[in-house]
């Protein structure tokens, strides 16, 4: 058994305090514990603001993207042992854990490559300068620096590579010391991880921290240079948001909640088109890719009522032959869910869901003695109108069914019900109608993912989260906003407006005005 430590301070601690046991889902079999307490919080910040903060702005935007190129390759070269991991402790398939590793490994690539090509210093003009008095004398220029405090990170249990790596990605970047805490059910991918950036010594001393236990001390300590970017459940992003020390220091906040994502099939679909295949494809891929413990997984189908004896056949024929287990087995399709909890909460919600909705294909009764596996199971809404429909978020391998009246301001209405969301997909090849439901729902949403014919095959499905483009979304979803280029870099950078002689501020910024 594994007894994860913390990376704090420049060294390795062992935590104390209450255990919690790490387990393997598929077996149940107990891999590793992490005692929560144990670390001085005051020392961790001060570590990063005095050694980890200072050594990273000695370096330039393209000598720290260089320090993320080597942490992408060095993921890669150790990907089979770190799947091997993801799989034992998370209930991975391989292709599961590929989408996690490489999603972390890309993303910390992209950054690479975007910061090599920023300017050699430590500042990133932000637009063009302007002139702000009565000539051009008097100029005005915006310029990004890096904040001296420190990026705490808090991750979700789902993505334990790629939401550390990406975080990791834009803070590094923009020079700001990262304090990263994995979440617990499956920490142990995210420890292995933590060893090998630390041995690796590509990062230097104090701008890599790693907590697997509890951080919720260290919210009380922040200023108002510092960030905290959480990824989690709504519930907790509103407990972090509400705490007091935040809310006076006015620290930064950003919270990547959980989201009712839509999916919606437009009425001029014809079952036997492409973009009727891609919505299949997408929507049984999103419900057993990770067993629907995705943020960005779609949890609400759209479908017009007429399509909706099509949509679930298709869907039927899917489900069925993906195959559960677990996830070792080179044949299984989906794994168990991460942990007791989950399931348990899987179970229940889906029962919630099930008392407005009739069952297609599976449901949350036991299916094996040992394991938290679950069914894949399709639900169809007797009234689309039930509010538990748009506000619970079952995190597993369930979606629901809801037929609407094939007008465009019905599903608008709907898809807006989920309160904001990080992503909705909407696949039609009927301009009108896209326009409609584009201008409807954007505001609503963070991302708006269209799947038409001339896409078929050429697009990467609206589960990815791609580091060119953001990450988050209003409401529900959290407020938040991540990645997104160089607009990922912003959360950790001050916009400064610098103001005075154009030949002083010009020059100092290396833009002649
Ligand atoms: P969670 O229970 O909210 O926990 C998220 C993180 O917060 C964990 O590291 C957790 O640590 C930590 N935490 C819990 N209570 C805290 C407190 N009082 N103060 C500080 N930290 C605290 O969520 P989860 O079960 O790990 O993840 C599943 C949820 O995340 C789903 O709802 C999913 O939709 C959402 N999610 C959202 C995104 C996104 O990008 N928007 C991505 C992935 C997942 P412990 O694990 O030690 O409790």
């Amino acid at each position: 058994m594994t007894s994860l430590q913390s990376y704090a301070c420049g060294r390795w601690h062992a935590g104390s305090g209450d255990a919690k046991t790490l387990h393997d889902p598929a077996t149940e079999a107990v891999l590793g514990q992490v005692c929560p307490g144990g670390i001085d919080a005051a020392a961790v910040l001060q570590h990063a603001y005095r050694v980890g903060g200072p050594a990273l702005r000695a370096m330039t935007f393209p000598q720290r993207a260089e320090m993320l190129k080597g942490l992408a390759t060095m993921l890669h070269e150790h990907r089979d042992e770190l799947i091997e991991i993801a799989a034992r402790n998370g209930g991975n398939t391989r292709g599961d854990a590929k989408f996690d590793l490489d999603g972390a490994s890309g993303t910390l690539a992209f950054y690479a490559q975007l910061g090599a090509a920023l300017p050699a210093g430590n500042c990133l003009p932000d637009g063009d300068g302007v002139q702000l008095g009565r000539t051009a004398r008097f100029w005005g220029q915006h310029v990004f620096v890096p904040r001296p405090g420190v990026a705490l990170h808090i991750n979700a249990f789902n993505f334990p590579a790629w939401g550390m790596g990406e975080k990791m990605a834009c803070a590094l970047l923009a020079g700001v010391p990262v304090i990263t805490k994995a979440g617990t059910p499956s920490a142990l991918l995210a420890y292995r991880i933590a060893q090998l950036v630390v041995g690796s010594g590509l990062v230097p001393e104090g701008a890599f921290q790693f907590l697997p236990g509890s951080v919720s001390a260290m919210l009380d300590l922040l200023g108002p240079m510092d960030s905290v970017a959480f990824t989690g459940s709504s519930v907790t992003g509103a407990l972090i948001r509400g705490n007091k020390n935040l809310v006076a220091r006015n620290v930064r906040v950003n919270i990547e909640a959980d989201s009712i994502n839509p999916a919606v099939l437009g009425p001029d679909v014809e079952p036997d088109g492409d973009t009727f295949a891609q919505f299949v494809t997408n929507v049984a891929t999103d419900m057993t890719q990770k067993a629907g413990q995705k943020c960005t997984a779609v949890r609400r189908i759209l479908v017009p009522q007429e399509l909706v004896g099509a949509v679930e056949e298709a869907l039927v024929e899917r489900l069925r032959a993906t195959k559960v287990g677990n996830p070792l087995d080179n044949d299984v399709r989906m794994g168990p869910v991460a942990s007791a909890e989950q399931l348990r909460d899987v179970r229940a919600g889906m029962q919630r869901l099930q008392a407005v909705s009739d069952t297609v294909l599976g449901g949350p009764e036991p299916m094996a003695d040992k394991g938290y596996f679950v069914r894949p199971t399709l639900l169809r809404a007797k009234h689309a109108d039930a509010a538990v429909l748009h506000e619970l978020e079952v995190f597993g391998p369930c979606a629901t069914v809801i037929p609407y009246s094939g007008l465009g301001t019905d599903a608008v209405a709907l898809c807006n019900r989920g309160g904001g969301g990080l992503v909705a997909s909407a696949y039609s090849d009927d301009k009108q109608f896209i326009e409609q439901l584009v201008l409807g729902i954007a505001p609503w949403h963070g991302r708006v993912w269209l799947g038409s014919e001339k896409t078929q095959g050429q697009a990467i499905g609206p589960g990815a989260v791609l580091p060119a483009s953001i990450h988050g979304g209003p409401g529900r979803a959290g407020g938040g906003e991540e990645l997104g280029g160089l607009r990922g870099l912003h959360p950790y950078m001050q916009r400064t407006a610098t103001q005075g002689d154009r030949a002083i501020v010009g020059k100092l910024f290396g833009r002649e005005g």
